[in-house]
């Protein structure tokens, strides 16, 4: 397959859209308090104890980081009972996944394989590295057909994306489905990578029921992608990480720009770690967060899927407005969800988990919109 120069290519690129940010909505409707439940992040905030440390360190900024970041790799790999040499951080897991492209793939060449609808930046990094993207629809309750993704894999195959808990259904395959899949591969195309995105997997009722990395199960052929910008609460700081085979996370340091982790994050990072207290306050108020949302839109007539991650993939009742009018009335009160048109869900929405009072005051407008308060 020829491929367009890099130039060509990138015109033709639909850039990745970000969930709107509340200065946006704040000076689009004169209005003062903007609550956003559209990117996922952290209902609680940062953790006080990173928090601290970043204020600690602001005179420290004059200074490069320690090259490496030796220190935060060395207590991520202890985090997950593995060796440092496996382990490689990024500027979010964005980078890591772009870095990705270029060790493996070549342009014109290889081709990358993921469900459809899947979080956007792996088809984004794909294109931009003149890589095609092969693509298997979910199944009608987003579940994923293994099978499927095998057979759309070939000898060209570079990298294979599972992301569990799914974005944006939330749906979390059952641990023995993803092995299986692995193993599989392995067999088929042994040069393919296959990349499971756990980015949301400390929301899942049990780690240890669902994520291979949890379990210590690395096979030579999957990277394991983490991130600090969901339970961690440091989305605005960028730090996600890996757990890779060990040849591949050696290539990946070689070739990962040299200061990409800032000293304020690798410090906030270190102690959010430490701050056992806030994470635990985080899961709490996620799954008890989740439950209240599910409940509420549930008893306006909506439906809601099945979500192991902080946030809900939902539809509006049956003849009621569409989803792009109730995403519009939100944001003219304030609120902001998500729309997922780029997603190829114009008939869905996702909202994230917020705390408390965000999501009774979500639930509330809800309520409002569809008309049908007497429900509740
Ligand atoms: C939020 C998210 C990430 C994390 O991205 P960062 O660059 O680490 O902020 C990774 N994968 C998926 C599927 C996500 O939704």
């Amino acid at each position: 397959m020829a491929s367009p120069a890099p130039l060509a290519r990138i015109e033709a690129l639909a850039p990745y859209v970000p969930g709107m940010s509340i200065a946006e909505i704040r000076q689009k409707y004169g209005l003062e308090n903007v609550i956003k439940l559209a990117s996922n992040e952290n209902p609680l905030g940062a953790s006080p104890l990173a928090q601290e440390k970043i204020r600690r360190l602001a005179a420290s900024v004059f200074r490069y980081p320690q090259g490496g970041n030796p220190r935060l790799v060395r207590t991520l790999a202890r985090h997950h009972g593995t060796i440092a040499e496996k382990v490689v951080i990024g500027n979010g897991s964005d980078e890591i996944i772009d870095l990705l492209f270029r060790m493996l793939t070549e342009s014109g060449k290889h081709n990358a394989v993921c469900f459809e609808p899947c979080f956007g930046l792996y088809p984004i990094q794909a294109h931009i590295s003149g890589i095609e993207t092969r693509r298997v629809p979910l199944e009608k309750d987003f579940s994923f057909n293994f099978d499927a993704l095998l057979a759309k894999t070939d000898e060209n195959t570079r990298l294979v994306f599972v992301t569990t808990p799914d974005n944006p259904s939330g749906y979390c395959p059952p641990l023995k489905e993803v092995r299986q899949f692995a193993a599989t591969l392995a067999e088929k195309v042994p040069q393919a990578l296959l990349v499971v995105d756990e980015a949301y997997m400390d929301f899942s009722s049990s780690e240890r029921q669902y994520s291979m990395l949890a379990n210590g199960i690395f096979p030579e052929n999957v990277a394991f992608l983490r991130t600090f910008s969901k339970s961690l609460g440091l989305a605005g700081l960028r730090l996600g990480y890996g757990v890779f085979p060990e040849k591949l996370a050696e290539c990946f340091w070689r070739i990962r720009l040299p200061f990409s982790v800032n000293i304020l994050v690798e410090e906030a990072a270190l102690a959010a770690l430490d701050d056992s207290c806030f994470r635990e306050a985080t899961l709490k108020a996620v799954r008890e967060g989740r439950q209240v949302l599910k409940e509420g839109l549930e008893r306006l007539g909506c439906k809601v899927w099945p979500s192991a991650a902080n946030f809900l993939l939902f539809a509006l009742p049956q003849g009621s407005i569409s989803a792009r009018e109730c995403f519009e009335k939100l944001l003219s009160q304030g609120i902001i969800i998500r729309t997922l048109g780029s997603y190829a869900l114009p008939d869905h929405l996702r909202v994230s988990i917020g705390n408390g009072d965000e999501n009774r005051t979500f639930l509330a407008a809800m309520e409002n919109i569809l008309g049908n308060g007497n429900i509740l």
